[in-house]
């Protein structure tokens, strides 16, 4: 008899085939874009399940989230294969996608494996300082946000800054320069989303073409529920979906970028 698909299981189903159509369109192969499941309106079993559903790149916007959540799901994994459930440690990995202000990295630093959010170069100085004191062999994989709608209430990077802080990124040795980030404007008209997209994409064309990030410069994180159709066709190599995925906030929290 089959088991009834969970109502999770069946959404992820359809964001994975739109997300399959997206990249025939664009003739990209399916591997080249990482769905991460953005975890703001969604409650711990949802997380418990996507990560069994193999989804294990997930996406918070606030710093405290973040840094509980985080360590509780990476524990009861933990704990499942201690007690023989699971064969292996699912290889989970959180993104930090929302404002950071410096005086909270430190909260994040023992769980965050990709910092999308970098926008400034004091916040990139202070996250090196902060890493600086647990020397570790590998460097902190971190994308530049990009403002690249250039709404006045957006963070991120003004474009015309946006090569200069990458170059300075680059050479902290702690982080490792990986990317850029946007979100698109808030807008219904998908010409101007795809301009923003595509603005992206020339930005990341142009840090290559200097060699900044040399061959970790790899990513594009845009696209979210609204949008990430665009975004795979416009070159995204990460895509950030929630609503999609957990379904629509109960209170909708206009502020929930801005702590
Ligand atoms: C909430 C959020 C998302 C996901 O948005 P949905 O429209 O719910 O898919 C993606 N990126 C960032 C930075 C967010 O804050």
């Amino acid at each position: 008899m089959a088991v009834k698909k969970s109502e999770l299981a069946e959404r992820l189903d359809s964001v994975r085939e739109r997300i399959a159509a997206a990249c025939a369109r664009a003739k990209r192969p399916v591997s080249d874009v990482t769905l991460i499941a953005v975890t703001k309106n969604a409650v711990p079993e949802q997380i418990r399940e996507i990560i069994s559903l193999g989804v294990t790149d997930l996406g918070e916007s606030r710093v405290q989230v973040l840094a509980q959540r985080g360590a509780q799901i990476n524990e009861f994994f933990q704990r499942r294969v201690q007690l023989g459930d699971l064969p292996l440690m699912p290889r989970i990995r959180w993104h930090m996608i929302g404002h950071l202000q410096r005086n909270k990295i430190k909260q994040i630093l023992p769980i965050v494996s990709v910092v999308h959010s970098i926008d400034s170069l004091r916040l990139a100085e202070e996250l090196e300082i902060q890493l600086a004191k647990t020397p570790s062999a590998k460097r902190l994989p971190v994308m530049l946000q990009v403002n690249a709608s250039e709404e006045k209430s957006k963070f991120g990077v003004a474009v015309g800054a946006a090569l200069h802080l990458a170059e300075q990124i680059d050479t902290m040795p702690a982080l490792q320069l990986v990317g850029l980030m946007a979100m698109a404007p808030l807008t219904d008209k998908p010409d101007e989303t795809r301009a923003v997209f595509t603005r992206m994409r020339e930005i990341f064309e142009e840090l290559k073409w200097h060699k900044i990030g040399g061959s970790s410069l790899k990513h594009l994180s845009m696209g979210m529920s609204n949008d990430f159709e665009t975004a795979i066709e416009e070159g995204a190599t990460m895509i950030r979906i929630g609503t999609d995925l957990f379904g629509a906030p109960a209170n909708p929290d206009p502020a929930d970028d801005r702590e």
